[in-house]
């Protein structure tokens, strides 16, 4: 860390030069994207991005600011009856003190209360967080076991896809150069169903999940009916586990069956040895985190 700081490298004090847009729609936005061919960022709290260009790891000629633009901000509110839809723009301060949210999703404010700083929080979005695509996004795991879908606005018009096939790879999704992502739909959980989100961090905040896991399991007359289980920080994007989800349906959930699928699921995960955790170690967590989650929603 001295020797980085001595060379001066560990934070810009003044960004590099780029041009500052604000698009007057979403469309607006897409043809600036297009425009600059790769060459432009969309900024929503800028908790990523600024870091990033501070550290000389992005360096856009242009910032496109889509803050103000109407259709990807608003409250976080029902969607019909059986759903929540959360605009990309909301801050994880707002999932954390969603009152909708706390009622029928708590796993969201729960997660969202886990990340950052409240600083922090009041400006990062959910939307950058996805859109950032970091294998270790804390918003990821939930959003996907839940069974979330995203509405991606492109040149050629808007579709909606699940949250499991948006990302691509570390840091990267299907939104390429010019995707804008909107609306994110969360479906409300069936009756006997509950979810739990646990990260494992070295510090208790402000610190990257060395492995985390998201759960959802519906029970119905004592059996486990279905279960999603997502893992985070340890493949290139957030891995659903199926394994692991086949182990635990049709069981009582008891502890030898929790254990069966925590098993599973370090079996299937695809970590990397890096400054933080090696391998063989994030396997190890993998196990604790599932078995915590899964200990929880079917206790
Ligand atoms: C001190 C600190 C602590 C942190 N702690 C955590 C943590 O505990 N857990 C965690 O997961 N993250 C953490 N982060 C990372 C960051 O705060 C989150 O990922 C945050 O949610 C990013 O949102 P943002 O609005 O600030 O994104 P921005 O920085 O504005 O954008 C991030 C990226 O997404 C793109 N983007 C933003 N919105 C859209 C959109 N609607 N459509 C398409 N592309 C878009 C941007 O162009 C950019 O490339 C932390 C960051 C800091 C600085």
């Amino acid at each position: 860390m001295r020797r980085r700081w001595e060379r001066g490298k560990v934070f810009r004090s003044v960004l590099p030069h780029f041009e500052y847009v604000r698009p007057r729609s979403v469309k607006d936005a897409i043809r600036i994207l297009a425009r600059y061919r790769g060459e432009a960022a969309l900024l929503a709290g800028g908790t990523d991005l600024v870091v990033r260009m501070k550290m000389d790891r992005a360096a856009p000629r242009a910032i496109v600011d889509i803050k103000r633009l109407a259709p990807l901000g608003g409250p976080v509110k029902p969607s019909g009856r059986s759903a929540i839809a959360i605009p990309p723009l909301t801050t994880l301060a707002e999932i954390a003190s969603s009152a909708l949210l706390k009622r029928r999703l708590p796993v969201l404010p729960a997660t969202a209360l886990l990340m950052a700083s409240p600083q922090v929080r009041n400006r990062a979005t959910v939307g950058g967080n996805l859109a950032n695509a970091a294998p270790s996004a804390d918003m990821a795991p939930p959003l996907m076991a839940l069974g979330a879908r995203v509405r991606i606005h492109t040149r050629g018009g808007v579709k909606t896809i699940p949250l499991e096939q948006f990302f691509t790879g570390p840091g990267e999704t299907v939104l390429g150069v010019t995707g804008i992502l909107g609306t994110i739909t969360v479906p409300l959980l069936p009756r006997g169903a509950r979810a739990s989100y646990q990260a494992y961090t070295v510090r208790e905040a402000m610190d990257l999940s060395i492995a985390s896991a998201a759960v959802r399991v519906q029970k119905k007359a004592g059996k486990v009916v279905s279960a999603c289980i997502v893992l985070g920080a340890v493949a290139p994007t957030p891995l659903r586990v199926p394994e692991a989800e086949e182990a635990l349906t049709g069981t009582r959930g008891t502890a030898g069956d929790i254990d069966a699928a925590a098993e599973a699921a370090s079996r299937a995960s695809m970590p990397i040895t890096d400054v933080r955790a090696t391998e063989g170690y994030r396997r190890d967590i993998v196990r604790v985190v599932v078995r915590r989650a899964l200990s929880e929603v079917l206790s």
